[in-house]
């Protein structure tokens, strides 16, 4: 039977039945893996602390013969990320960049980019300094970009205009809309907001640290992803309503 290997950050954990445990996570090599971990509470010494929400691992498994969850063999601890314990929001945060990942890569194919960029995230927000709310609009936008879904920010998404200071969102629309076209519902919000983050997508995917954002583009560009994000998830994510406990949810400016 083929032992396959990869790194990987285990997304969440679940019981199974008395003794067993129910493990998913991001590989590197396969995308999204789900894998059953035998005796994994009764033995404690079997897998001790690798099976850790937000730990990067280092797995190995061999595949089902049909369709279901592969048999893991050994899961070594490499780092358990273990700052993310001490903090609520930070906590609250990884749970919500983990779920994302989940939602958005979860259709079996291997993003290696991906993996790279939820670890780096991962890392930054255990080792804290930052501040949370930038490194959400941060994922939030690259995760975007890596899924192929980042909306019009710099022309409306209609006629192409390039102008004007006060303009709108819609991602159903296609994201950033000129006043000429709106004609509905849109988020208002500022140009600027949406300069920003198109240039967040000029800076390495892995980089989180050394932003500094505003008031204003954290609560405009928050609500504009999190609507281009729902877009494109078929559930409202259940880490977010833990989430929003601890960062003031973007609240949605005003809209015509
Ligand atoms: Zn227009």
């Amino acid at each position: 039977m083929r032992i396959h290997t990869s790194d990987a950050i285990v997304l969440r954990h679940g019981d199974y039945g008395e003794a067993d445990r129910i493990v998913s996570f991001y590989a590197r090599e396969v995308g999204l893996l789900k894998g059953f971990a035998r005796h994994a509470r009764s033995s404690r010494r079997r897998f001790g602390a690798a099976l850790e929400p937000f730990a990067r691992v280092r797995v190995q498994w061999t595949a089902p013969r049909g369709e279901g969850l592969v048999s893991l063999r050994e899961v070594e601890l490499e780092d358990l990320r273990a700052g993310l314990r001490s903090r609520l929001d930070a906590l609250a945060l990884a749970a919500y960049g983990c779920e994302l990942v989940e939602e958005l890569f979860g259709d079996g194919a291997p993003h290696p980019e991906v993996y790279e960029l939820l670890g780096a995230f991962l890392d930054v927000t255990a080792e804290g300094g930052e501040d949370l709310a930038g490194l959400r609009l941060l994922l939030e936008m690259r995760l975007l970009r890596a899924a192929g879904y980042v909306p019009h920010l710099l022309h409306c998404s209609e006629c192409g205009d390039a102008g004007g200071e006060g303009v709108f969102f819609a991602a159903a629309r296609g994201g950033r809309l000129c006043a000429d076209c709106v004609s509905g519902a849109g988020l208002r919000l500022s140009s600027l907001t949406l300069g920003t983050l198109a240039r967040c997508l000029q800076t390495p995917d892995t980089l989180f640290r050394g932003f500094r954002f505003g008031a204003q583009t954290l609560q405009e560009g928050g609500a504009a992803l999190v609507e281009a994000l729902a877009l494109h998830l078929d559930r409202p994510l259940r880490s977010l309503v833990f989430l929003e406990r601890f960062l003031a949810s973007p609240k949605v400016p005003e809209s015509r």
